[in-house]
């Protein structure tokens, strides 16, 4: 027990001396004010906190109940213990429904008093160091939740700053991009009317060039999305003959050029879609089944529709994907440990699914893979007939099987 400071409300002087002697021969450390009246009492109770309060009830003028009355509503935290009358249960009782700390009858055996007192003291004092420690906590949390505020706030402006940086980025490496790009198909042009061998060096520059194009345009797509700017211009379409010319496109313009088993494209399939952000996912989804196969591996290109959607799909006999792993090739930046591109470049981000799902899911529609290690993988896509474009989709964990 820690230094404690009492109070003895009493009218009996023989009383007011004997009690503070008892406690100060027993209990270490206790200073004791006493008050021969309420009103005195009620005086000092208002000027410091006490750790125990002792009252008489029986007073003249104010009683102990009245005075207890008070004690609850200027310090409620204070334990009261108020002396009855032997036998008094009566008032006993009412001074526990008052809210006493405890009741000591007359004539006071001195142990038991001091005991009763010490338990009061005790509980006052750990009622006070809890009080503390909390108040200790709340400011150790408000101040936490100030470092986290201002940290959250940080974030957010290099997040902004970042995704400023990358629209920019992608933005001005675009626009050489493409010159170079015009400037490079004019010089084959020439040299291909110019009969000149130098044809063939050219087609490796042109493939880097379509390489880099692909990377600028996903971060360019990654910008837009994290900005929230990421929307589609659907419109009516004819998708069977879309998906051909972009075969088509995708085998010329590959090097060395990939079979691609078209067999499988059902005619007329008329379908509202983004032709630009459709055309992004397919040839991600070819650049990806030839990425990951062998050096001339057919591809398996269909496209079928019923009543509400058409579905594409697009196989390969490549390396395939561990069954563990597939939920994670949707998300940002994943690459598959270890897997090493077959064909073609290596360049990648770990990107084009994660837009592609995006895309796809702006569609209203989905995507879903099957994939066999060392067998291959299946990419399919599902969309509906009728543009159903989702602003902002959640991203959703993505079917696969
Ligand atoms: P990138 O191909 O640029 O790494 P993607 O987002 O297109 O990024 O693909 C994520 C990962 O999924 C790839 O790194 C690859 O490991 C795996 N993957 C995608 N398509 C295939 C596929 N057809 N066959 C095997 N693995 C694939």
């Amino acid at each position: 027990m820690t230094e404690a400071h009492i109070l003895i409300v009493d009218d009996d002087t023989a009383l007011l001396q004997a009690l503070p002697q008892a406690v100060s021969l027993r209990l270490k450390g206790v200073r004791v004010d006493i008050s021969d009246s309420a009103l005195a009492a009620l005086a000092m109770v208002q000027e410091r906190e006490y750790d125990a309060i002792v009252s008489d009830i029986k007073m003249p003028g104010m009683d102990g109940l009245a005075l207890l009355a008070h004690i609850r509503e200027f310090c409620p935290d204070t334990p009261t213990l108020l002396i009855t009358g032997h036998g008094d249960h009566g008032l006993a009782i009412q001074a526990l429904r008052g809210g006493a700390y405890d009741f000591i009858q007359k004539p006071i055996d001195r142990d038991y008093f001091v005991a009763a007192l010490r338990r009061a003291i005790q509980t006052h004092q750990l009622r006070r160091q809890v009080q503390e420690q909390q108040a200790a906590l709340e400011r150790h949390a408000q101040s936490l939740e100030r470092v986290v505020q201002e940290r959250t706030r940080e974030l957010v402006e290099a997040n902004a700053a970042k995704d400023e940086f990358l629209s920019m980025a992608s933005h001005e490496l675009r626009t050489p991009l493409s010159s170079l790009k015009g400037m490079t198909q004019l010089l084959h042009r020439r040299l291909i009317r110019a009969k000149s061998p130098e044809v063939s060096s050219l087609v490796s520059m042109e493939n880097s060039i379509r390489r880099m194009e692909v990377l600028v345009n996903d971060l360019l797509s990654i910008s837009f999305i994290e900005m929230g700017m990421f929307t589609l211009h659907c419109q009516l379409y004819d998708v069977s003959d879309l998906c051909r010319r972009l075969v088509d496109e995708y085998v010329a313009g590959t090097n060395p050029a990939p079979v691609v088993d078209v067999d499988g494209i059902e005619s007329g399939v008329m379908a509202e879609i983004d032709i630009e952000r459709f055309g992004q996912v397919v040839m991600n989804l070819l650049s990806n089944a030839r990425k990951y196969s062998k050096v001339g591996t057919p591809i398996f290109f269909s496209l079928r529709y019923d009543e509400e959607t058409f579905t594409l799909t697009i196989r390969d006999s490549g390396v395939g994907i561990d069954p563990e792993l597939l939920p994670h090739i949707f998300e940002r930046f994943y690459r598959v440990p270890g897997v090493e591109v077959q064909t073609g470049s290596s360049v990648g981000f770990g990107l084009g699914l994660y837009i592609s799902q995006q895309i796809v899911q702006r569609h209203g529609g989905r995507i879903h893979v099957e994939s066999q290690p060392g067998k291959g993988s299946t990419f399919g896509v599902t969309i509906p007939l009728v543009c159903q474009e989702i602003h902002h989709a959640q991203e959703e964990p993505s079917e696969t099987s």
